[in-house]
């Protein structure tokens, strides 16, 4: 059982295209379950169109899932619940410290080091409140929530990346599991789903990568067994080394659709980028699922290029 989770935040771009298409032909090729789960739940980012473009742009390409799409934002119940659990056996706690409070005492001399993935500051266990059980319910609104996180490396196997060792202590430190406007953080509500959904093989892009000790730890405090395996793979770049965006051109899928290139056209590009040998000028997404092999998928990142994008447009 796997899922597409895409985040309704932008459009679907070659790079996010083809993980959603491996990871669409691995679950083909292995007899996954295949669900379609929209993440919107980050608030202001959240564009109007962006899911149901998404969707469209999913099918375009000839992509497929089980059931109808699942939208986070109608899960909230779930989160609740999880956060329950690790409020009563005081795993997470209320926390009010400001991003300035939180500043300050990262500015301060013999400060630990700042700098968690994506730029998060780490939280300095020095500002941790005394912890115990407590009531999510009865918890003033407009507080944010972190899980309590102890010092250890959390080895594990990403399937595609190799053995990794994380140690979300020297990274993140407590991080955030529920935010002040009552949203779960990304890490809790994709542990909560991805349990629920029965979820067994997470395959997403390695800007994630940093991610999943987090995640790990909520599914042991959470109890959920079995836990997923991981396969992060690597992000398509810009020339310049910087992960696909506007700067790089509209790479957009609905600019190609829009500029006559066929879904086949961009799929023989994903082939080529991701290690299929022979791959033809055009190609259907059933075709690559019969064809691609992740052992032979480039581990560095692909860059793409404006040759690449010459490519894709020569015979509309
Ligand atoms: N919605 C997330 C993203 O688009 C992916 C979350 C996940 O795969 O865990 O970055």
């Amino acid at each position: 059982m796997t899922r597409l989770a895409p985040s309704p935040t932008g459009a679907l771009h070659l790079g996010n295209a083809r993980t959603f298409l491996i990871n669409w032909a691995m679950a083909r090729a292995n007899g996954w379950r295949l669900v379609l789960r929209v993440d919107d739940l980050a608030g202001p980012r959240v564009k109007k169109h962006a899911a149901q473009d998404a969707i469209d742009d999913l099918r375009w390409l000839g992509i497929d899932w089980d059931g109808d799409a699942i939208f986070q934002s109608q899960r909230l119940d779930l989160y609740r619940a999880a956060m329950r659990d690790l409020a009563q056996r005081a795993l997470v706690f209320p926390c009010d410290v400001t991003r300035r409070e939180l500043e300050d005492a990262l500015a301060a001399p013999h400060a630990p080091v700042r700098g968690g993935p994506q730029g998060e500051s780490r939280f300095p266990p020095e500002l941790r409140p005394n912890i115990g059980p407590c009531d999510f319910d009865h918890v003033a609104e407009s507080t944010s929530w972190r899980f309590l996180v102890d010092a250890a490396p959390i080895p594990f196997t990403d399937h595609f990346a190799g053995p990794q060792t994380q140690n979300p202590a020297d990274t993140v430190g407590d991080f955030i599991v529920w935010t002040k406007d009552g949203e779960p953080a990304y890490q809790l509500a994709t542990v909560a789903d991805d349990h629920h959904l029965g979820v067994t093989d997470i395959v997403r892009g390695d800007d994630l990568l940093d991610s999943a000790a987090r995640q790990l730890l909520l599914f042991r405090a959470l109890n959920f067994a079995p836990e997923p395996r991981f396969f992060h793979l690597p992000l398509v770049v810009g020339e310049d080394g910087r992960r696909l965006a506007k700067r790089h051109g509209d790479t957009r899928i609905s600019a190609y659709r829009e500029a006559g290139v066929s879904p086949e056209r961009v799929i023989a590009l994903i082939a080529r980028w991701s290690g299929v040998q022979t791959a033809p000028d055009e190609m259907s997404a059933t075709q690559f699922s019969e064809v691609f092999d992740l052992d032979t998928m480039p581990k560095e990142q692909t860059i793409f290029t404006s040759k690449d994008d010459a490519w894709l447009r020569a015979r509309s």
